[in-house]
């Protein structure tokens, strides 16, 4: 008798032959390869279809705060679809959406006491750009609508949002986008060409470079300027002392918009609810989206400054602007139920608490000849792979795609740590687990990534 052919695994066919992935080449899977399939998680560990068990040391995409397999979050979303699956809040409310504004709002900085709703962080980024202009165009400096950001910073791929991206590659398939968007360097002092010695001095250039780019276009121009509290594309860029308040007192100057895209640093990932709060600044507008649910349900927004809602709060005027799912009630409710176990479990006050255990351990790596960098804040890491640890040399366009996306990204995974090697701007691995990991889960990361880096030096 012979075997009976192997059957195709059905979920393996239908992702290849339907589901266009996201941001992936899709050319392996044509070819035979295998889709990672990810079926179940619990706490810090997700599994795939055939049982494995990886460590999220990305928090699905710096999302999952608290952890997989919370069933509080789960019945959260079951209880308000049951009571109301949707409603809009294009001129209506609905309780979830109402009580998490007045939450956020409570959580925020000083001043922000207004949010605006969107699904996602993209949304958001353009939501903000959006208001800016409008903003000034009810307050009598209708020419303020130019947008700054940095270097190799991802800030969503709406056009919009996608033309206050610093990454060249992503942007070009889309050009011609949305004029108006200008660059400064990025606090990459790592690689920084000047004061790299001396991280205030170096904080003051990089801000510096702001105030320059407002001047060179014109202030009356300039409507805001977009920065991540710790810039996540390029490997974790934190800022350098001194440097957001220096950014503040130019954006203060100039009348221009302070933009804190915080879709990754809020909700804990450095250890405070915001990011502007970890680093002591009061931005004119916060974006979120991702940690504000744990990834539960889709939701994001922004939180505004009352100044900025002052203009909307009378006669006909309004922000002509929305989306259908937009605060929805599902989402909401989670994310009204993600904060109460953020609160019962004090997530941001145990990553406050780890991240100094954290940071040494991934450290530790810094013994190895291709780690060059290890950089980043509370539960949010970017390991820098050089070729030559003395002289920082990084590698080449052909030796990154061999090492990182024909060597790390699987090697790293089949070694059961899922995360991100990144080559946007220098090749980095991206580490950010859930926040409610602790030291064996720091030293499990470590010794996956000592053991796999260690073969892809090997492999050189
Ligand atoms: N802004 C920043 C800083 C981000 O990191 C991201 C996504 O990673 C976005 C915006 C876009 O968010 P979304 O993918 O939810 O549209």
């Amino acid at each position: 008798m012979t075997e009976p052919a192997q059957q195709p695994d059905p979920l393996q066919r239908a992702a290849r032959d339907h589901l266009w992935m996201h941001f992936a080449r899709h050319a392996p899977a044509q070819e035979g390869g295998e889709i990672p399939m990810i079926v179940r998680g619990e706490g810090a560990y997700v599994y795939d279809a055939a049982g494995r068990r990886y460590l999220d040391g990305l928090s699905g995409l710096f999302t999952v705060q608290a952890g997989h397999g919370r069933e509080e979050l789960a019945q959260a979303a079951a209880k308000q679809a049951a009571e109301l699956a949707y409603f809009p809040i294009w001129s209506y409310a609905h309780p979830a959406a109402a009580e998490l504004a007045e939450r956020l709002a409570g959580l925020a900085p000083d001043g922000l006491d207004r949010v605006f709703f969107t699904a996602g962080g993209g949304d958001a980024v353009e939501s903000a750009w959006k208001l800016a202009k409008q903003y000034f165009k009810l307050t009598g400096k209708p020419t303020k609508h130019k947008v700054i950001s940095r270097a190799v910073a991802y800030h969503g791929t709406p056009h919009g949002a996608l033309s206050l991206t610093g990454l060249p590659g992503v942007k070009a398939p889309f050009e011609p986008l949305v004029p108006s968007a200008f660059r400064v360097p990025n606090t990459n002092i790592y690689r920084a060409t000047e004061h790299r010695d001396d991280p205030e001095a170096f904080g003051r250039w990089a801000a510096d470079r702001i105030e320059e780019l407002i001047e060179f276009e014109g202030p009356d121009t300039v409507a805001a300027v977009f920065l991540e509290p710790v810039q996540n594309a390029g490997g974790c860029f934190p800022p350098p002392p001194g440097y957001f308040r220096r950014v503040r007192e130019i954006c203060d100057r100039h009348d221009v918009l302070l933009v804190s895209d915080e879709v990754i640093c809020a909700f804990g990932r450095l250890g405070t609810m915001f990011g502007a709060e970890r680093f002591g600044y009061t931005p004119d507008i916060i974006t979120f989206a991702k940690g504000v649910t744990s990834g539960y349900a889709p939701l994001g927004g922004m939180l505004v400054s009352d100044r900025l809602f002052e203009p909307f709060r009378h006669g006909t005027t309004m922000f002509a602007h929305g989306y259908t799912f937009g605060g929805h009630p599902v989402s909401a409710a989670v994310a009204l139920a993600n904060l109460d176990l953020f609160e019962r479990e004090d997530l941001t006050g145990h990553v406050m608490r780890t991240r100094d255990a954290f940071r040494s351990t991934l450290e530790r790596l810094n013994d190895l000849p291709i780690v060059g960098d290890v950089r980043g804040d509370g539960f949010f890491y970017g390991i820098e792979l050089v070729k030559d640890k003395g002289t920082r040399e990084t590698f080449d366009a052909d030796e990154s795609e061999r090492l990182l996306r024909g060597f790390l990204d699987k090697a790293l995974y089949d070694a059961g740590l899922y995360c991100r090697a990144d080559d946007r701007g220098d090749p980095v691995v991206q580490i950010a687990p859930p926040l409610i990991c602790d030291q064996g889960h720091f030293d499990e990361i470590e010794q996956i990534l000592r053991s796999v880096l260690t073969d892809a030096w090997a492999r050189l």
